[in-house]
This record gives structure tokens, sequence and C-alpha cells, in this order.
């Protein structure tokens, strides 16, 4: 589904952030990228939308180079949820979700279904929040909110980097198991970026060990306990 080869990535400073990443993801498959800060995360995932471009190697979609796609195409195909919960605070929780639907000219009832079906998904009930905006909203539920979206206009890819870093343990616990649900009955492909490796192995279905732009191991969380 994803295809990494031999991706080397050198920022203008001089900065080598990652040196010949090569890795794949499998369709429908969660792979959690856990590391230290500075590692190279972040500048992974962004390569998946090309939001930065590789200095050496290759990226594929479904066998395709990224560099291929139109980048509309390629950009409304992936979900990406970030670490700072970037909501439109003038907009309500409706009209946040709707922004890609909308893009892509989905009709107006065929947006409004897939709002309330997105929501009851992640138990936040339609009629009590749909008009809300997102100040009126826990930290909890913002992020719950931040995840459907990406999801709304249905996208192959899912890519999320730190979206729980800034909530408090019992929310962070229960988004996990959400977003372990999530994946379950939408079988789609996902990414999701952690520095914390109790997250990485809890949700991954394989976890990326990355370490100075390297990856370290990459396994069943099975055996990354066996063989740390
Ligand atoms: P992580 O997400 O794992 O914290 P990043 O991908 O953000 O790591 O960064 C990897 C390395 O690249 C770090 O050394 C970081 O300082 C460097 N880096 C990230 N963005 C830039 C940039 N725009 N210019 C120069 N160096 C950068
Ligand atoms: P995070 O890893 O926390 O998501 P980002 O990768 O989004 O952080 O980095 C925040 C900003 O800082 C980005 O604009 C990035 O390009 C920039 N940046 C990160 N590391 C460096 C660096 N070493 N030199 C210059 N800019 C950097």
């Amino acid at each position: 589904m994803i295809e990494f080869k031999e991706v080397t990535k050198t920022y203008p400073d001089g900065t080598t952030a990652l040196k010949g990443l090569t890795f794949s993801v499998g369709e429908g498959e969660l792979l959690t990228v856990v590391g230290p800060s500075g590692c190279g995360k972040t500048t992974t995932m962004k390569m998946i939308n090309r939001l930065i471009s590789p200095t050496e190697g290759s990226i594929f979609i479904h066998n395709k180079d990224i560099k291929e796609f139109n980048i509309h195409e390629l950009r409304w195909n992936i979900g990406y949820v970030l670490q700072q919960i970037a909501l439109f605070p003038h907009m309500t929780i409706e009209e946040n979700i709707a922004i890609v639907p909308e893009m892509k000219k989905w009709k107006k009832g065929d947006i409004s279904s897939r709002i309330d079906e997105l929501m009851e998904m992640v138990g936040l009930d339609p009629a009590t929040y749909r008009k809300r905006k997102p100040d009126e909203l826990s930290g909890g539920e913002q992020q719950r909110v931040g995840v459907i979206r990406a999801l709304a206009a249905d996208p192959d890819i899912i890519l999320m980097d730190e979206p729980f870093s800034a909530l408090d343990p019992i929310s962070r616990e229960k988004l996990q198991q959400d977003i372990r649900e999530l994946q379950q009955k939408i079988q789609k492909t996902i990414v999701f970026v952690t520095h914390d490796m109790d997250e990485a192995l809890a949700l991954g279905d394989r976890v990326c060990l990355m370490k100075e732009g390297e990856i370290v191991q990459l396994d069943t969380p099975q055996n990354m306990i066996l063989h740390p």
C-alpha cells in the first residue's frame, strides 16, 4: 500500500533527518512509528502526503510513485490528524467535519448522514454536539473530532502524528481503544506516530522503531517485546 525505497532526507541546513529508509505498510495495516524526539518521525509522515520531498529515494502508494499523483488527489485520499488540535474555532463541529467532503462536492444529504455516522462511531451524540463550537468540547472530545474529520471523505490512508500527546492519561487510553475499534470497523491503512513505546505496542499491528533517521527494528508487538 505505502512503500518507502531508500528514502533519504537532508534539509537545506545540512541536517540529515532520514538515512535510506526502506519499509512498507500493508493494506488495512496499522503501523506505529516510535522513537525519541528528532529521530525523523514527522519528516517521514510529511513525505507521504508530499509536504516534504525526499532528497534521494522514492515513495510509492499502490505501486505508483507519489510524484506522479495529482497533488489534490493525493491529499484528498490521505487523512492527516495532527498533534495540535487543528479545528477551526469559528466553525461548528459539523462544519469542521464537512470541509473535505464539501471540497469533493459530496451531496449535502450524504455529508449530513456521514457526520452522524462518524460522530456515533466515536461516541459523540450528534444531537448534542453537531452545532457546538470546538471550545465547547473537552480536549479529548476535540481530538475525537480531529480523528473523524480526517476520516470524513473516506480516505485510503490515515496519518496520525502524536494525536493524543496533549491529553490526560484517561482520555488517552479511551482514545487508544477507540482507534483500535475504529481500525477494525473501517480497515484502513493507518500510520500512527508516537514517542511512547507503550502506546506503540498497544496500538500497532506492527511497530517501527526509529533512531537517528534509521529503522532499528520493524516487527509485531509480540516480537518487539521478546527481542527489545
Ligand atoms: P521527530 O518527528 O521524530 O521528532 P523530525 O522528523 O521532526 O523528528 O526531525 C528529524 C530531524 O530533522 C531532527 O534533527 C530535526 O531537528 C530535523 N528537522 C526537522 N525539520 C527540519 C527543517 N525544516 N530544517 C532542518 N532540520 C529539520
Ligand atoms: P513536531 O515534530 O513537533 O511535529 P515539526 O516537525 O512540525 O514538529 O517542526 C516544527 C517546525 O520546526 C517545522 O516548521 C519544522 O520545519 C521546523 N524545524 C524542526 N526542526 C528544525 C531544525 N533543526 N531547523 C530548522 N527548522 C526546524
